[in-house]
């Protein structure tokens, strides 16, 4: 499934690409990248493997074979090195579960702690199959789909669900919609562009899940991030408005009109926002609050169930 994404490669004459290798390394040093990323770059675009690129054993070839030209890497080396453009965006795809999805500045890059996002989401059909109603037969919803990373997730994890993925962004859905197709799961994704549940009109009180990385960095960080993910990333995707928590409380706020009653609420935060959301949540009438932690310890995720009525709203 991986191969679909790359193009045709041609070949680069291992001389010319071995000084290149060098002074490429060099200028990674020099300007703090890691030169795993280089590896990383040339692991995607090149026929080099691991191990070749490790011990120099492609150099007994006189040729290797490569996505690009000598020129166009050393020209996409230095728009990683000088313009400070994320890798993944340079080579237009990332890995994120055993998924290779397509990238673009329109969308975030799918992170590794938002894989653990779906761990959880596992975790949590394994307990709730047991019961009589299977979630894993419902409506998922996947708000903010960005790459579509969740939703192709979410239905690659449930054969039976029907999965609903909605972005503000058209940009964003184009290539959220052509990851899902190329991974052979565009008939089961529903995209949609909106604000939230806002198209979502016809699945009121029919949502067995909701699962959402809304923007949650408050306005004024984002303008301090890293330069590669400031001026790259979409703003749209990481922007959760003064105090990070707009998207947060909103989603906490409409969803129980949406979700049926104890169905699944989930999302991710950043690090120090969830002694706000479980209060929010308690105080909404959500039961089973947990808070989860992403590989480094962080408080990252919040799970719920929903209102079981909506008196209380
Ligand atoms: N985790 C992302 C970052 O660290 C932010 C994603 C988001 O706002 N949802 O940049």
């Amino acid at each position: 499934m991986h191969e679909v994404l790359k193009l045709a490669r041609i070949a680069i004459a291992t001389s010319g690409f071995i000084s290149w290798l060098a002074a490429a390394q060099h200028l990674a040093i020099e300007h703090s990248v890691e030169p795993a990323e280089l590896d990383w770059l040339l692991l995607e675009v090149t026929d080099l493997d691991r191990l070749s690129l490790k011990f120099g054993s492609y150099e007994r070839k006189s040729h290797l074979h490569c996505e690009w030209s000598l020129a166009t890497l050393q020209s996409k080396w230095h728009q990683r090195i000088f313009d400070r453009v994320p890798v993944q965006y340079l080579v237009g795809r990332t890995p994120w579960r055993k998924f290779e999805l397509q990238v673009s500045p329109a969308v975030l890059i799918p992170r590794p702690e938002t894989e653990c996002l779906i761990d959880y989401v596992e975790q949590f059909l394994h307990t709730a199959l047991a019961t009589a109603l299977n979630p894993a037969h419902g409506h998922w919803v996947d708000l903010g789909t960005g790459s579509g990373a969740i939703a192709i997730a979410l239905a690659d994890l449930m054969p039976h669900a029907s999965i609903h993925a909605v972005d503000i962004s058209a940009d964003a859905l184009t290539i959220a919609q052509a990851n899902a197709e190329r991974l052979g799961l565009g008939d089961r994704i529903q995209f949609y562009q909106g604000r939230w549940f806002e198209p979502l009109a016809h699945l009121k009180g029919s949502i067995a899940g909701m699962i959402s990385n809304p923007p949650y960095i408050p306005s004024q960080e984002v303008l301090s991030l890293q330069p590669e993910v400031m001026s790259y990333e979409p703003h749209l995707a990481l922007d959760g408005g003064e105090d990070g928590l707009e998207c947060l409380r909103q989603l906490i706020q409409v969803a129980p009109e949406y979700l049926s009653p104890s169905a699944l609420w989930m999302v991710e935060m950043m690090q120090g926002q969830m002694d706000t959301i479980v209060p929010l949540l308690d105080h909404a009438g959500y039961t089973d609050i947990q808070r989860l932690r992403d590989l480094e310890g962080v408080d990252r995720f919040a799970l719920a169930l929903a209102p079981k009525s909506l008196n209380h709203l």
